[in-house]
This record gives structure tokens, sequence and C-alpha cells, in this order.
């Protein structure tokens, strides 16, 4: 054997992926800005102009957050791995956990805190409702020894928003922590972490950010900090651990902790400092006006949500698919005819729903009227 022999059998060139209209539920396109973020040179993570940009990416980040919590950072890892860096930062062995599951994203909360050693009480939604208060209230009433609440804020498998706001003050009232997933709120719809004091929350730079996919903003309060200090284990993960991750992102020192993806972060920046160009409530207001838009598109095609209108996330869409429909056909012609991307329903709704996304840059009305005339066109 010699080194030829280990070649790939099939000629390799160039990877020039085709310009798509992304409008499924995540990732969304990225802004050209963004992109060209990217592309400058590559520093190294401890570079003196690179920390610097750091801080700023610190202080965007609560600013879209909407928090002065000193442990805002972004994790260098999708949202899966802010969300699993929640809870293996707070739950020791035996810990009670309620979680909150109307979709697919609960259900893998209560799968990490299963692997985390915790004791998860799931309250259970039905697919395309919001979490409903009383039921968590309830399950905090047969469960005095609980620790945290755990839900996820934009429900991405199904379109449904739920209050954040009330399930944070319930579990103050009932002196529990809270881990919120906002992977597919941040920037779209209001997150407000001080205000509903919000313990920890994670989101991902994919889909309202408009950034690639790779990096999860997250942010805790002090008294996640006092936790995880007087923790009686050892955190179970080396690379999530909060304490030895802000050697790095936390202290003016900065020691190294792992080689942090400098271009996606310089992405991230960009990302967020267009989120503060564009202000907060104007980018909720776009996100709206444009789900309203596509709304209207909807009812003209005679086509129906998923979800109740007072829950429904402006930049989640999900539809039935029209009986005699062939689901899949529509979506593999949108992206071959159009190069549209829209998403497929996940787990019971698979088959049944389609998801389209307006998130981010995905969030224009021009797109909203694309991808409506695509959807005519393949429809008819
Ligand atoms: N939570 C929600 C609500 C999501 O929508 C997603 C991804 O779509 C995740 C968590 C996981 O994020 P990632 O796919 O970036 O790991």
């Amino acid at each position: 054997m010699n080194t030829e022999d280990f070649r790939p059998e099939k000629e390799v060139k160039v990877f020039y992926p085709p310009q798509r209209v992304l409008m499924g539920p995540g990732p969304s396109d990225t802004h050209p800005r963004v992109l060209n973020a990217m592309a400058r040179p590559t520093l190294g993570h401890l570079d003196p102009v690179f920390t610097e940009m750091m801080e700023e990416i610190k202080g965007l980040m609560r600013y879209a957050f909407q928090t002065k919590n000193r442990m805002t950072f972004p994790v260098s890892g999708p949202g899966s791995v802010g969300m699993e860096m929640c809870f293996v930062n707070m739950i020791e062995p035996g810990d009670k956990v309620i979680v909150c599951s109307n979709g697919v994203f609960g259900g893998r909360m209560i799968e990490n805190v299963e692997r985390h050693g915790g004791v998860a009480v799931a309250v259970h939604d039905k697919w395309g409702e919001p979490v409903d208060p009383q039921k968590v209230e309830d399950a905090l009433k047969k469960n005095p020894d609980t620790k945290i609440i755990a839900f996820v804020h934009a429900e991405t498998s199904t379109g449904a928003s739920s209050d954040a706001k009330t399930l944070c003050e319930l579990a103050h009232k009932h002196n529990c922590m809270t881990i919120v997933d906002t992977v597919t709120s941040l920037g779209g719809t209001p997150i407000k972490v001080d205000e509903w004091g919000i313990d920890a929350i994670y989101s991902g730079s994919q889909k309202c950010l408009s950034c690639p996919p790779g990096l999860s903003p997250v942010s805790f309060s002090d008294r996640v900090t006092e936790l995880v200090k007087n923790r009686k284990t050892k955190v179970h993960s080396w690379f999530m651990d909060i304490g030895l991750l802000l050697n790095y992102w936390g202290s003016a020192a900065r020691t190294y902790h792992h080689t942090a993806p400098t271009n996606a972060l310089y992405a991230l920046h960009e990302s967020l400092l267009m989120l503060a160009e564009e202000g907060l409530e104007h980018s909720w207001a776009r996100h709206r006006n444009n789900y309203e838009a596509l709304k209207d598109g909807f009812a003209t095609l005679g086509m129906n949500y998923v979800v109740a209108e007072q829950y429904r996330l402006p930049q989640l869409n999900s539809v039935f698919v029209p009986a005699g429909v062939d689901e899949k056909e529509v979506r593999r012609r949108l992206l071959a005819e159009y190069s549209l991307e829209i998403g497929a329903g996940l787990g019971d709704f698979a088959g049944k729903v389609w998801r389209f996304g307006l998130m981010g840059t995905s969030s224009r009305i021009d797109k909203v009227i694309f991808c409506l005339t695509a959807l005519e066109a393949v429809l008819s």
C-alpha cells in the first residue's frame, strides 16, 4: 500500500454550494455581511485584538438576551451543546427536574436530565399546544423537592410559543431555578432574561440571528454560578464545565481552554451587531409583519395552521399538508425547481406537516412572496 491507495475513489473538486433560499426550521439564510465577516483573516484565540472582540460579543449578547448577567458568552458548539451545558452543570445525581414537553426539544431535555443522573418529572402537553402553566403548578405541588423547571420557549418542531414569563414566575414561587431553550426565539420574539428572572438560557446561532450553525449563545445568573461552585460532585463534562470555560470567556487573564472557532465568532459578532443596529423591537416587529403576510398567503391557498393563532411563533409556521398531496414531492420540487428549502414535520408530525421558517435574514417580504409563489405553482 502507498499513500495513493488512500485517495477517495471518486474525483473530488472544489465544493461550490448552490444558492438556496432557506425557509425551513433552520438554518436560515446567512446575511452576506456575516459571510464576509467569516472570511476575514484567522486570528489566534488569545490574540489581544480577538479577545477585545470577545468582550464586544458578550456585550452584544447581553443586549440580545436583555440581561446584565456577567456569565453571557457563546459556547463552541450547536444549540444542543448549549442545552447540555445547562443540564450538566446544574444537575447533580438525584436532582429532580420538571421538564415541560410539547415537542421534540422538550423530549431532548428529558434525555439530558436522565443522562446526567437527574430525575425528570415530565409534564406533557399536546404537540402544537403551549406548555400549560396549570399542569406545571400541579406537578410542583406533587413534587415539592423539585430543583429546576426546564422548558422550550419556542418549540421548533411545532411552531408553538410558551409563556416564559409565567413559567418563570411559577418557578420563583416554588423556589426553583429555570433552564430555558430559546434556540428559535432569540432575536425573533421577545426574551427578557433579567425581567423574567431566567437562570440559565441557551440559543443557537443559525435561526433568528442568521449566522451559520455551530455556536450556542448562553447566559447564566449569579445563582447558577453559586450552584455550580457548591456542587458536591465534579461536573460530568470537562469541555462544558462552566468553571473551567470561564478561565477563557470570563476572566481578564484569559487562559487556554480550547481553541475557539475564531472565524465563526467573527460571524456571530457581525450578526449580533446587525441585530443591535436594527434594534430588538424592530426585529421582533419585522418577524411578526412577515408572518402576517405569510399567513394571508396560506389562507388564500387554503392551508391551515397547526397552532392556534394566539400561540403561534411568527418565525416558525407549521401548516397541515393538504389532503392528497405528496408532501415529500412538494419539498423535492421546491428545492429542485426553486432552490427553496422548507421543513418537513418531525416525530408525530412527520408526513403531515410542513414547517416554514421566517427567521432572521429569511424573514423578508420578498422571500415571503417568493415562497408563496413557488408553493402555489408546485401545488397547482
Ligand atoms: N432546541 C430547539 C428549540 C431547536 O430548534 C434546536 C434545533 O433546531 C435545538 C434545540 C438544537 O440545536 P442544534 O441543532 O443547533 O444542536
